[in-house]
């Protein structure tokens, strides 16, 4: 299960926008970021003003897009949402901004992947609310300078580390999401088990969460899943026997880690005794880049346990050992 949404069926994003909570209090979790993007929205909305532009950055799928819903939501705006590589002429995004109204939300996914040409031109319009435009071509050519309407612009990202020091320097509200707890999940879970009106037990609830890397979309993804298999091979309720035969079947880790996590595990164990190991020696031994390891797969793997960070390297712990049937010392490198 990829939590990148670029490998979404059309159905499997349909249930994600039904899902997708759309006030702030119908969103589980993030509490010190929604608290402080309660306080700007009620005073944006106060002064009648645009809402600062905000940077949402973290792994995919913990909500950056559905708290762009929600902020333009709360502020009783229009949003428009394009995303970093869809957007690759000035001319696309000149078009999007004229047809903003006062204080709407333009939202740009992935917006560490926009091109430096849209990037600058971004920039005047971000900082002034303006932008020059070229109108004919040849000798004629000249450009004309547009107002806009006051805007907000919300960018996400996944990978914070590639963004430009100038675009960063222009989000006045800039917020980390961080993964969830098994508890949180639990709670999404169950809400959109009675969203899809699909009974489920607490415990296969539970069980579910516990598999999902701490990401709302996987435990959604897993939950749409385990309820093929109730209504085949059970009565239709998602039991804990169920969710357990469902998960197995599925080949869920145990403990919801994918593919990269166990390779980064096994690669530190197997090739350099458990640790500790540089990141960029790390990246170039599982072939994934340094950033992408350390804004991705590494906070997980450190939160639940299966990595430390040390002064000298990334380093994994007992834990890591056991949930890969590893024993320490036992490794290629002796
Ligand atoms: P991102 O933009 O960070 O990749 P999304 O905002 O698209 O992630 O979220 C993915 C899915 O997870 C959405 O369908 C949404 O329903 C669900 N989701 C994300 N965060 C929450 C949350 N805090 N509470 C409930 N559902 C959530």
């Amino acid at each position: 299960l990829n939590p990148d949404k670029e490998h979404y069926s059309p159905e499997e994003l349909d249930v994600e926008k039904k899902l997708r909570p759309l006030t702030f209090d119908d969103f589980t979790g993030q509490e010190q970021v929604l608290e402080n993007l309660k306080i700007f929205v009620e005073a944006a909305n106060l002064r009648e003003e645009a809402l600062d532009h905000t940077l949402f950055h973290g792994p995919p799928g913990l909500g950056k897009t559905t708290l762009a819903h929600i902020l333009a939501n709360e502020l009783n705006a229009g949003l428009k949402i394009t995303s970093g590589p869809v957007l690759d002429k000035p001319g696309d995004l000149a078009g999007l901004l004229t047809n903003l109204s006062e204080r709407d939300v333009l939202f740009i996914d992935e917006i560490h992947r926009l091109s430096p040409i849209v990037e600058e031109y971004l920039y005047s319009a971000m900082e002034d609310y303006r932008i020059d435009i070229m109108i004919e071509s040849g000798p004629n050519a000249r450009t004309v300078q547009i107002d806009l309407e006051p805007f907000t612009l919300i960018g996400a990202t996944t990978r914070s580390g590639l963004l430009t020091a100038p675009m960063r320097a222009r989000f006045g509200i800039s917020s980390r999401l961080q993964y969830y707890k098994k508890e949180l999940l639990t709670t999404i879970i169950q809400r959109s088990a009675a969203i899809l009106k699909m009974p489920i037990a607490m415990e296969a609830a539970i069980e579910i969460a516990g598999r999902s890397r701490g990401t709302p979309r996987i435990a959604n993804a897993l939950l749409r899943r385990v309820r093929d298999f109730a209504q085949i091979k059970g009565n239709g309720t998602i039991t804990i026997e169920i969710a357990k035969f469902a998960l197995n079947a599925l080949n869920v880790d145990a403990f919801g880690l994918d593919e990269m996590d166990n390779k980064i595990l096994i690669t530190i164990i197997d090739k350099f005794k458990g640790g500790p190991v540089g990141i960029s020696t790390l990246a170039t031994a599982v072939g994934e880049n340094s950033e992408t390891i350390e804004e991705v797969y590494e906070p997980f793997l450190i939160q639940e346990g299966f990595i430390m960070r040390t002064p000298r390297g990334r380093e994994v712990t007992h834990l890591a050992y056991q949930h890969l049937g590893k024993i320490k010392g036992d490794s290629q490198a002796e």
